[in-house]
Formats: structure tokens, C-alpha cells, sequence
């Protein structure tokens, strides 16, 4: 977050997207799709414009999008949220976790556990909350939650365990085993369970099951999602939350001086598509799935070890089988040595712990067929 001259580091993204722009590399490190989603949620959207829909809309959101959001999370899940009370609409998933933190935590006495490697925002945001961030780690090849240190970690001070599942930047779905000591551990040490399942429809060959849906966990647990990765809208920025009435009032209450509202007109696009047939979403998985085996293969053909993902639109690779050392330098001359940019996944983890994840890569797979095709050939020249 904050570099050895004090100032706050721009993130990877932006640093990676960067890199890419200035070599003409291909980008295959910041998570966008290079593809429009479902026309139904574009035309949705110019028609909302078209009609009017301009203006801030309700604090918690569109009233449409509400019930979208309700009705989304009983068809696939069984879960029955009032749209009214136990449902908000956030500008991303991103403000949802912001507002959720500086909701229910302050100072350094208040403890965030998350598992590392995490989303970089987590740790910015867990700093600007003052908390102190508590990594559980994830271990190459499968990144299951190490569940020895993750019972150490979480203590009486501890107030939010924060989920990510599936996970990014490791592409892992825990385990029921891992998602059931998470909800236990919780309900020991009285902490909330905040969790980011913003990839929920980007799963392979099984369903997501919501950490909400566990015995005991609604009550005591924030569920985050977004629009961005299911409809390929990830400019939109229409995330939402769910949760008990007095967790939502908590979050609104921060909410309202973050952002207070955002969106108008996409808000009811993005109800547009959640209420897409399931065909839809089955289909969303399956073209990640093939896309996911054809990086895999050109990774593994380029030399690499590769972890196979059960979800998101990550795969991680070790390049210590290409002989680097630092995966931060690897990135660094990728554009050069292969025409391809790519994340470290040390830019994942806390300074102290780099060590364990030196040689390791994220390469995103949310690209075309024929962009992924000529990345797998250019990464052939590593050979
Ligand atoms: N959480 C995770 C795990 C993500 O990968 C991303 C996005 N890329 C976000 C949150 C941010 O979502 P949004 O753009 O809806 O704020
Ligand atoms: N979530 C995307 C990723 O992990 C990027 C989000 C961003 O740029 N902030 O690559």
C-alpha cells in the first residue's frame, strides 16, 4: 500500500495495465473481459438512460434491483433476504467491503483474518480502517485455507473473518471442510464473516455454495457480490451486499458518506441480468472452463507448473520450472522475453511472507480464444 517513500503506491493493476499499453503486450494481467456481456443487460441500460432513470437513486438502491437481488439469491442459493432490509447496493463490490470494514472495525486492537494470497484491496482497506490484518496463508498447489494456523489466528479480538471464495488471486473454491471451520471459528469468538464471492458464477464443474447458506452463518455474516465478472461489465461498477437488517444499517450508514449512491440507470440493467434464465450463467462457467484449459495448456507447454483452478478467471503458475527465482522480475521482463504481461503473486501478500510465493504468477484466462491462443504461442519462446 505505502511505499518506502511514505507515498501510496498506484496498484499493480494500474501498474500492470500500464506496462502492457507501453510494450503492446498482451494483457493478461489485470482481470477484465476483452468481450461485451449479454446484450439484454446493454439495452437495458440505454434504455434506462433513454427513460429517464438519471437521478440519484434510493440509498439502499433501486428498488428493482433489490428485489433482483433477493430473488437471484433464493433461485440459486435457498436464501430469502428482505429485499428491503437485508439488502444494499454499493458502487462495487470494492465500496461493499470498504463501507463493510469501516463499519465494524477501528482501531489496532481489532483484528481482520484474511487468507493470503489476498485481493490488494483488502489489505489497503484494512489499513485505512486502522485495523490489523492477520493473514491465514494458502498453500501452492490447491490453496485450502491452512486451517492449523487459521485456528491460531482467529481470537477474541478478532471481528471480521474475511472469506474470498472462489478466491482470488489462487482461482481455489474451499472446501465444505474449510467453509465449516470458518462458520465454527466465527461463532466460538462471536466475529462476523464477511465474504467476497464476487466470482460466484465463474465456478467449474460444481455449484458455489455461499458461506450464508451454512447452519448457523446468516446471521452473523455479510455477503458481497458484483455485476462486473458475471455480465462482463466490470466498468459499471454495481456491487451489492446482503446480510441481517442491523449489519445492513451499520454498512449504510457508512455507505451514505462514501459514495451515498451511484449508477442510476445501471442499477435496473444489472436486475436485467440477474433475472437472465440459468442457461445463462451455466453457460458463463463453461466458457471460462474451456478458456481456463486452453491457458492451462499453453502454461504447461511453455514450461511452467500449473494450479488448476476450480473458479474465478485466475490461473497461478510456478516459473521457478523456467529457472526464475523472482516472479516480480519474471513479470517485469515478460513483456520483453514473451509479449505477455502477467501479476506476481507476491503483490498479493504481506512483505514478511513473500518468500513462499517468489516464483509464482497470475495469469488471467477472461480473455478471446484467439487472444489466449497467441499468448500460449508467444509464452512458447520461454522454452
Ligand atoms: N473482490 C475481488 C476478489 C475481485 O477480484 C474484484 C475485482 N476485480 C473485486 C472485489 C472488485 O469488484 P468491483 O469491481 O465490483 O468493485
Ligand atoms: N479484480 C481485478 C483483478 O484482480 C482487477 C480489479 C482492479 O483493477 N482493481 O485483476
Amino acid at each position: 500500500l505505502v511505499g518506502d517513500d511514505g507515498r501510496i503506491r498506484p496498484t499493480i493493476f494500474a501498474e500492470m495495465s500500464a506496462l502492457a499499453a507501453r510494450t503492446g503486450a498482451i494483457n493478461l494481467g489485470q482481470g477484465f473481459p476483452d468481450e461485451d456481456g449479454p446484450p439484454e443487460v446493454l439495452a437495458a441500460a440505454a434504455e434506462a438512460i433513454a427513460a429517464g432513470v438519471n437521478q440519484y437513486p434510493p440509498g439502499r438502491g433501486n428498488a428493482v434491483l433489490l428485489d433482483a437481488i433477493a430473488a437471484h439469491q433464493s433461485r440459486f442459493y435457498g436464501l430469502d433476504p428482505d429485499p428491503a432490509r437485508e439488502v444494499l447496493v454499493t458502487a462495487g463490490a470494492t465500496e461493499a467491503i470498504a463501507a463493510t470494514l469501516l463499519a465494524l472495525v477501528s482501531g489496532p486492537d481489532d483484528e481482520v483474518v484474511v487468507f493470503e494470497p489476498y485481493y490488494d484491496a483488502y489489505a489497503a482497506l484494512v489499513a485505512l480502517s486502522g485495523a490489523r490484518l492477520v493473514p491465514v496463508p494458502l498453500h501452492w498447489p490447491d490453496f485450502q485455507p491452512d486451517l492449523d494456523r487459521l485456528r491460531d489466528a482467529v481470537t477474541d479480538r478478532t471481528r471480521v473473518i474475511l472469506v474470498n471464495d472462489p478466491h482470488n488471486p489462487t482461482g481455489a473454491v474451499f472446501s465444505r471442510h474449510a467453509r465449516g471451520e470458518i462458520v465454527a471459528l466465527a461463532e466460538r469468538h462471536d466475529a462476523v464473516i464477511v465474504t467476497d464471492e464476487v466470482y460466484e458464477h465463474l465456478v467449474f464443474d460444481r455449484s458455489h455454495v455461499p458461506i450464508a447458506t451454512l447452519p448457523g452463518a446468516f446471521e452473523r455474516t455479510v455477503s458481497i457480490s458484483s455485476g462486473g465478472k458475471t455480465f462482463s461489465t466490470t466498468g459499471w461498477k454495481i456491487g451489492w451486499l446482503t446480510a441481517p437488517a442491523d449489519l445492513v444499517d451499520a454498512v449504510l450508514a457508512v455507505k451514505q458518506f462514501l459514495t451515498y449512491v451511484n449508477g442510476a440507470p445501471l442499477q435496473p440493467a444489472i436486475a436485467a441480468g440477474l433475472g437472465l434464465p440459468d442457461s445463462f450463467f451455466s453457460g458463463i462457467a463453461a466458457g471460462l472452463r474451456s478458456k481456463r484449459d486452453l491457458l492451462g495448456a499453453g502454461l504447461a507447454a511453455a514450461g511452467f507448473d500449473v494450479s488448476v483452478p476450480a473458479g474465478t478467471y485466475f490461473t497461478v503458475a510456478d516459473a521457478a520450472a523456467l529457472g526464475a527465482s523472482d516472479a516480480a522480475a519474471f513479470c517485469r521482463e515478460l513483456p520483453a522475453r514473451a509479449g505477455v504481461v502477467a501479476i506476481p503473486l507476491t503483490a498479493f501478500v504481506t512483505r514478511e511472507r513473500r518468500a513462499e510465493y517468489a516464483t509464482l504468477v497470475r495469469f488471467a484466462a477472461c480473455k478471446r480464444v484467439e487472444v489466449l491462443a497467441e499468448a500460449s504461442a508467444r509464452l512458447a519462446a520461454l522454452r
